[in-house]
């Protein structure tokens, strides 16, 4: 019975996950074809359309890496002992135009932590899907503060805070459901990418937000061996 009722879950799931790609791609799909076929027309080389139809095609492709995480979180996870201290700052740098469009300061305070076991490509992604929540969130001039931290229990701590617009309380649980977003141009896939691939690597999430004060989010990690040791468990 059991068996029966998650493997309906699963399927549910998977069709809602289905349902949401097909959704999610035919927006900037339209887009890059009106486009193509303007460019058809025209015949004239613009810039411009070049440069929308890239955003396009690169929204086209952050939406299936999105989706794959979700359905195969292991997907691109060869897993290393990494430090989070360049991770975290190479995305810092990856995030910076969007940041100084819109005047944010983004601070990095760093204590000296232990290595962790994990895959970068993924964990990059977590901070990153975690960092343009926080930029989006706040107002321009907005403030940032991403910390690296020690936590007990041989445990590292990366902490988000923003000063943005906070998220009321009924709605804190509902984040990591799929497709929940208020955006325009949100998938409401973003924090759920982050809680798969954390649990992935043996962590949690918690959120802390205050409506129209800000949110901190922190994501906790066990130390190297401790990862190591639950997988190689599993
Ligand atoms: P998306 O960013 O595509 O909307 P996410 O899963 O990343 O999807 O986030 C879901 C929703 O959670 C957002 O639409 C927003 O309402 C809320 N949210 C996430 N992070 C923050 C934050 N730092 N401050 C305020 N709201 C947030
Ligand atoms: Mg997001």
């Amino acid at each position: 019975m059991d068996d029966l009722i998650r493997k309906s879950d699963k399927l549910s799931m998977v069709a809602q996950l289905a349902a949401g790609v097909a959704h999610e791609i035919r927006n900037p799909l339209t887009a890059i074809k009106g486009f193509l076929q303007l460019f058809q027309r025209e015949r004239e080389f613009n810039e411009q359309f070049l440069e929308l139809v890239m955003e396009e095609l690169e929204r086209v492709e952050g939406i299936i890496y999105e989706y794959l995480t979700l359905a195969k979180p292991n997907h691109e996870s060869t897993f290393q002992t990494l430090k989070l201290q360049p991770i975290v700052q190479k995305v810092m740098t990856l995030v910076e135009t969007q940041s100084i469009m819109k005047n944010v300061q983004v601070d990095f305070e760093f204590e000296d932590v232990p290595t962790i076991y994990g895959s970068e490509k993924q964990l990059k992604q977590v901070f990153l899907n975690l960092l343009r929540n926080a930029i989006e969130a706040v107002e321009e001039n907005g403030e940032i503060t991403i910390r690296l931290l020690n936590h007990p229990e041989n445990q590292i701590c990366i902490q988000i805070e923003d000063n943005g617009c906070g998220i009321p309380k009924e709605r804190i649980e509902r984040l990591g459901e799929p497709f929940y977003s208020t955006k325009e141009k949100g998938t409401g896939l973003g924090l759920m990418v982050c809680y798969k691939i954390i649990e992935h690597h043996e962590g949690l999430v918690t959120i802390h937000s205050e409506l129209g004060r800000g949110t901190k989010i922190d994501v906790i990690l066990p130390e190297y061996s401790r990862t190591k040791q639950l997988l190689q468990q599993k």
